[in-house]
């Protein structure tokens, strides 16, 4: 009971007491590790931001194949829309991403998506049609797709270490999930028909602007 009598949710962060978050102290009565959980979003953070950057170089190399383009476009502006989200959780949680780029980079948690035939970006490709033999577009369709199963295991990962005691990073993770999900169908599809001759078919039309996000970003107030 306070001074006026009523029942008040209470805890260990004194009044006034900038140096302690009750976001936190909730979120660890509900047995989250917090430092853990700060490393894994700072690691699937990285991989949002190098699969960002990696997708918009295999993008540059589907030409001839203007759709395939265009869907690869639609899943780097949802990956960089997934850095942009999850990135500010990491300090409301104290933590912080990398001062150094490179540092970033070298602890993103899925592996880097170069462009074939590049032996891992060290070699340029002279000729777009001269990667290993088989078509280039199935050979970018299969990086893109293997990326987008790390981040599916990189954000079911989060959710479970979320679920039911941190509804907040839950939610974000859980956005970020139904997105890498539609990504791999996407692209499952596409690698089939390219490689296979096969029809998968993903459920997917388009996105109405591309990179729309339909999870991650959410529509402002302002929008009529
Ligand atoms: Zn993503
Ligand atoms: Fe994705």
């Amino acid at each position: 009971m306070d001074g006026d009598g009523k029942v008040h949710a209470r805890g260990r962060v004194k009044p006034g007491d900038v140096t302690q978050r009750v976001g936190i102290e909730v979120m660890e009565a509900r047995g989250v590790d917090v430092d853990n959980l700060i490393e894994k979003l700072i690691d699937a953070a990285g991989a949002e931001f190098t699969t960002y950057y990696y997708y918009t170089i295999l993008r540059m190399y589907l030409a001839g194949h203007e759709d395939y383009k265009e869907i690869c476009e639609d899943a780097r502006l949802e990956d960089r829309a997934h850095f942009e989200l999850i990135t500010p959780r990491i300090y409301e949680l104290g933590g912080t991403i990398p001062y150094d780029i490179r540092t970033f980079a070298d602890r993103a948690g899925c592996p880097d998506a170069y462009l074939p035939g590049t032996e891992n970006g060290r070699k340029a490709l002279a000729n777009p049609r001269d990667v290993l033999g088989t078509a280039t577009a199935a050979q970018i369709l299969e990086v893109l797709l293997e990326a987008e199963r790390c981040a599916i295991r990189t954000w079911s990962e989060i959710c479970d270490l979320t679920l039911g005691k941190d509804p907040r990073t839950y939610d974000m993770a859980a956005r970020i999930l139904n997105e890498e999900i539609e990504h791999e169908a996407w692209f499952i599809e596409l690698l089939s028909h390219e490689r296979d001759g096969v029809s998968r078919p993903s459920g997917h039309f388009r996105r109405g602007t591309p990179g729309e996000a339909p999870y991650s970003k959410n529509a402002g107030f302002y929008n009529p």
